[in-house]
């Protein structure tokens, strides 16, 4: 793939997390304590469907934090090197994650 390709493969899945980002922060928003708009679930119900939503909006900005290092990576002519040993990053692995950072060895 191009520089160009990949920037335009970044840039797309960019917008998509930040819109995903948008929806889980509307998520997290306090728990109504109006007993009206409680409808059929209960508070607990509501809390756990927070705290899911949390861990939701924190993911998506781990993958916003991902992709904006990738795109400086790319303009740096840095992009497609393991961060930890500095070997290529396979083709299909970063077709499948544009963003990813660590070459297969070192994920995780
Ligand atoms: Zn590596």
């Amino acid at each position: 793939m191009t520089d160009a390709k990949i920037k335009i493969a970044l840039e797309a899945k960019r917008e998509q997390v930040q819109n995903r980002l948008k929806q889980a922060a509307s998520d997290t928003a306090p728990v109504a304590l109006d007993q009206t708009q409680q409808g059929r679930l209960s508070r607990m119900d509501a809390m756990q469907q927070q705290a899911m939503a949390a861990e939701t909006l924190r993911r998506r900005q781990r993958e916003l934090a991902q992709l904006d290092a990738a795109l400086q990576r790319l303009q740096a002519g840095e992009y497609g090197y393991c961060l930890n040993c500095g070997e290529p990053i396979g083709d299909a692995r970063l077709a499948l994650d544009p963003a990813t950072p660590f070459c297969i060895s070192h994920a995780r």
